[in-house]
């Protein structure tokens, strides 16, 4: 290994993110501190689990702590801990490097915006890099466990566009991080201000952190070093369960939602469960890490144990500390394991549980938590069929009770405004709010006074899929041939409606003959009010809407063909039913099967045909 000092050069993505760090954070600057204990914490962690399987990485030092000095006289802080440390490459890689998923849309999101805003970039957890918003340099001494003293290295930057790293020898295992502070930064070159921030920040960090009173004084504990989660609850105050959080999370803000539990009897672990106040930046890339930490015995195990959540829970955050699970836990292990499994289900239910006290007990608070995560709330009706029920009732819909893009009105609500006799749970799925709010099929509906759920989020079609019913209550969409509403109907509108089938027979055989290769059917109906005509589909084909999802997701689909239904008391329909020229008639059919297309939000196969057809018509 050679003692050359060596220059490289930060990732691109890097220095855009220390570009947004260092001129988003300053009214934040004080994190550097919480962000740096945290990563010592981290790396003692990392050590104390591979000390489960190689004692000897201890090196005879298993007190294993982080230590904070300050030096007035220098203008400079120190973090030291005897972790595991980071070798040559894994400082290139850790410190010059991103690793995360979906880190250039985020940083192209940020850069976009042109917002110098916290919160994005507390959502994107800044880490080390936030040591530069204090520090014009930082030199990071760190030797890797195992590794021998020689064989330490150094790296050191200022933070604009390159560092340096040489190797070094080093004493101790571990990592020192060394800050150079900015010019007007001296106000962190005290102790009583250093150790209000550990306090604030950092309390619960399960190992202990010294600082010396005074400078080159001997080092004094001033955290309270407990598993906050093993404490009974009468003793935990509702700051530290939200400093915890913002440890865990990265986050900034406090959480919406908490629960802590100790659970014995056949299994026994504690949980402490968050419900985020918001989504993070990478909630839908597909890499997104997620899961809980997991602890045996208050000894940290992993990040991220994502056996312990379905996808569709992959907001809620915590942690879980097991007694039934040995110590030497791997993911792999992890993956089939009957006590990881029993906690896995009870979680889901205690999560689910805590959603459905929250909807109960503060609507408000509940519709912050619908607008951040009910889309990934859907999910689970797919992916969670023993649990379909209470995740339906915890679903949140627009409907045309409110006719509000507000998604607020729950399968309860729908249940407890139903009509006298109605047995079915009525919605339709379109391609935006306004397209399902505005379809022809909702005419009949509204002037009954029937409520419809108006759905057009893209997994809505996948989310009807799985829920068939809800308390016994058929789902029903009103876009299909078989939506059968006679029940409602009086004598005399029956009798109506098939007085005009009656009058209508020689018009629909006509339109027939004329749209064969396009339609199934045509049939009369009593859905529309206001338009002349409306397609569905029929009783055993794929939704309409959920066809043209498919087709624009690129899927290859049979030719399947719509029933076109018409209002025989609508003015164009009697005007077509008189029309003596077959070329005109067969001119209207298509306008009609035309017009009813684009209603439905659908694509025309042959918009200029169309349009030749109308203007035709319109002039003649
Ligand atoms: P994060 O902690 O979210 O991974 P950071 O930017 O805080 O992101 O840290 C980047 C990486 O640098 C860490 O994941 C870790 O691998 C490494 N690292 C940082 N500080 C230390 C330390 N004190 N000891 C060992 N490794 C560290
Ligand atoms: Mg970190």
């Amino acid at each position: 290994m050679s003692n050359k000092k060596e220059t490289l050069s930060f990732q691109t993505e890097v220095k855009q993110l220390l570009h947004l760090v260092t001129h988003s954070l300053y009214s934040n600057k004080e994190i550097f501190l919480r962000e740096l204990i945290s990563n010592a914490s981290d790396a003692l962690d990392k050590l104390r689990f591979l000390t489960l399987s190689d004692n000897a990485l201890y090196e005879n030092d298993n007190d294993l702590k982080i230590l904070i000095n300050f030096d007035s006289k220098n203008r400079t802080i120190t973090i030291s801990d005897n972790g595991i440390g980071m070798s040559r490459e894994e400082i290139i890689e850790n410190l010059g490097t991103i690793a995360k998923s979906g880190t250039k849309d985020f940083l192209a999101a940020l850069t976009k915006t042109q917002t110098e805003d916290t919160n994005l970039i507390g959502q994107f957890g800044v880490g080390f890099y936030s040591s530069f918003v204090v520090s014009d340099k930082v030199t990071v001494k760190s030797r890797r466990a195992g590794m021998i003293k020689d064989e330490a290295v150094q790296w050191e930057s200022d933070g604009s566009g390159e560092y340096t790293i040489l190797n070094i020898k080093k004493e101790n295992r571990g990592t020192e991080i060394i800050l150079h502070l900015k010019k007007d930064e001296d106000e962190f070159l005290n102790y009583l201000r250093l150790q209000n921030i550990i306090n604030k920040y950092s309390d619960h960090i399960l190992f202990p952190i010294l600082m010396p009173k005074e400078e080159g004084k001997e080092p004094e504990k001033i955290n309270s070093a407990t598993a906050l989660w093993t404490l009974p609850k009468k003793d935990i105050k509702e700051e530290d369960y939200k400093a915890l959080y913002k440890h865990i999370s990265h986050d900034f803000e406090d959480p919406l939602l908490y629960a802590h539990n100790h659970v014995e009897g056949k299994l026994e672990y504690t949980s402490l469960l968050y419900i985020p106040a918001r989504a993070p930046f990478d909630l839908w890339q597909r890499e997104h890490r997620y899961g809980l930490k997991l602890f045996v015995q208050r000894v940290f195990i992993m990040d991220d144990a994502e056996n312990l959540l379905p996808s569709y829970l992959r907001f809620v955050r915590g942690i879980v500390d097991s007694k039934d699970l040995p110590l030497n836990v791997s993911r792999e292990i992890l993956q089939n394991n009957k006590v990881i499994e029993q906690i896995r289900m009870s979680i889901i239910k205690r999560i689910l549980d805590m959603l459905e006290k929250l909807a109960e007990t503060d609507k408000e608070k509940y519709a912050k938590f619908w607008q951040a995560f009910g889309l990934v709330l859907k999910e689970g009706a797919a992916e969670d069929h023993a649990n379909l029920e209470k995740i339906a009732k915890l679903l949140r819909f627009s409907s045309t009770h409110t006719d509000s893009t507000e998604q607020d009105v729950s399968l309860d609500d729908y249940l407890s405004r139903m009509k006298e006799g109605q047995d079915k749970i009525y919605y339709i799925i379109g391609d935006s709010f306004l397209a399902a709010k505005n379809s022809p099929h909702l005419e009949i509906l509204r002037k009954k006074g029937i409520e419809v759920l108006l759905l057009s989020d893209r997994i809505d079609e996948w989310l009807i899929a799985h829920l068939f019913e809800y308390k016994e209550k058929q789902m029903q969409s009103i876009t299909r041939a078989d939506l059968n509403l006679e029940k409602f109907e009086d004598k005399e509108q029956k009798e109506k409606l098939e007085q005009a089938k009656t009058e209508c027979t020689d018009l629909v055989e006509r339109i027939k003959k004329v749209l064969t290769d396009k339609i199934k059917d045509v049939r009369i109906s009593d859905r529309l009010i206001d338009s002349p005509a409306c397609l569905v589909a029929a009783e055993d084909d794929m939704s309409i809407h959920l066809q043209r999802v498919m087709l624009a997701a690129g899927q290859k689909l049979p030719d399947i063909k719509p029933i076109l239904e018409l209002n025989p008391s609508h003015p164009l329909i009697e005007k077509i039913k008189n029309e003596q020229s077959e070329t005109r008639f067969g001119e209207w059919a298509e306008i009609l099967l035309g017009a009813a297309t684009l209603a439905d939000g659908g694509q025309l196969k042959d918009p200029a045909d169309f349009v030749k057809r109308l203007n035709k018509m319109l002039v003649e």
